[in-house]
């Protein structure tokens, strides 16, 4: 309670310091989805900024010395995510359980002879890894956080996608594509609406013809959840029309309120 109380406080200090000049000019080149957001809405992505930049350990790997930008631009993808999750809010969704950020220059090569065991999701995608560990850190290549924040690179966001394993796997160490879900009728929903779909990118895949979603999603349920949570955020209009079940779904998980008040 007193922690909470402390950590409110904290935000609150932290928010009556000015957003730093330098924010807006490189937030503009390096997340370009805030051109779209009302005014209200990026004021309050920005106050969810100030808070991942202060609140998470960052730490630059492979020779990376990390600055304001990288820690500006992962925030905004984070801050995204959570939009309709309390964004810039004292109480909002802010990942208590990620305490660390780590950021390699570009897709980086892990130690073979780590141990991975449960809790920990490890990426090997078109030769690029991130990773997210169970109530442990986030791992990303700037590279391609960069190159989603400046729409080059369809449907996709690292950022996103590792955020959405640590969702999976609050409830687990395993990640099974199930995240927290309060209503069991969405609970219900959602592991008959996620296997079905996921059967279906399989077999599209298999035929060589996925519909917007990447393939790497067919490879499990866990990765299937990331995949469509980086297009639900990325491609939303796009995954309403070729995947209508899903958008609806994914909706109703990560704009639990907004979807209350339809
Ligand atoms: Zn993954």
């Amino acid at each position: 309670m007193i922690f909470r109380w402390f950590r409110q406080f904290q935000r609150h200090q932290l928010w009556k310091r000015p957003i730093p000049a330098k924010w807006h000019e490189l937030l503009s080149e390096n997340a370009v989805f805030l051109e779209d957001v009302e005014e209200e809405t990026k004021t309050a992505i920005l106050r969810s900024v100030q808070v991942f930049c202060s609140e998470k350990n960052w730490e630059g790997c492979g020779g990376l010395k990390l600055t304001d930008e990288h820690r500006a631009t992962i925030s905004a993808q984070i801050a995204k995510m959570t939009l309709g999750m309390g964004v810039g809010e004292v109480d909002g969704e802010y990942f208590p359980e990620v305490q660390s950020i780590l950021v390699y220059p570009e897709a980086y090569l892990a130690d073979t002879k780590q141990h991975i065991g449960a809790g920990v999701v490890m990426e090997s995608r078109d030769g690029r890894l991130g990773e997210a560990w169970h109530r442990g850190p986030v791992i990303l290549s700037w590279q391609d956080v960069l190159a989603t924040g400046r729409r080059q690179n369809f449907a996709r966001n690292v950022v996103i996608h590792e955020f959405a394993h640590h969702l999976d796997m609050r409830n687990g160490r395993d990640a099974d594509g199930i995240p927290v879900i309060e209503s069991s009728d969405l609970g219900r929903r959602w592991r008959e609406v996620t296997q079905r779909c996921f059967g279906q990118l399989q077999e599209m895949c298999r035929n060589g013809s996925p519909r917007l979603l990447d393939c790497y999603g067919a490879t499990s349920l866990s990765e299937f959840f990331a995949v469509a949570s980086e297009v639900f955020f990325e491609e939303p209009h796009a995954m309403r029309h070729h995947w209508p079940e899903l958008f609806d779904l994914f909706n109703e998980f990560y704009f639990p309120h907004d979807f209350a008040q339809i």
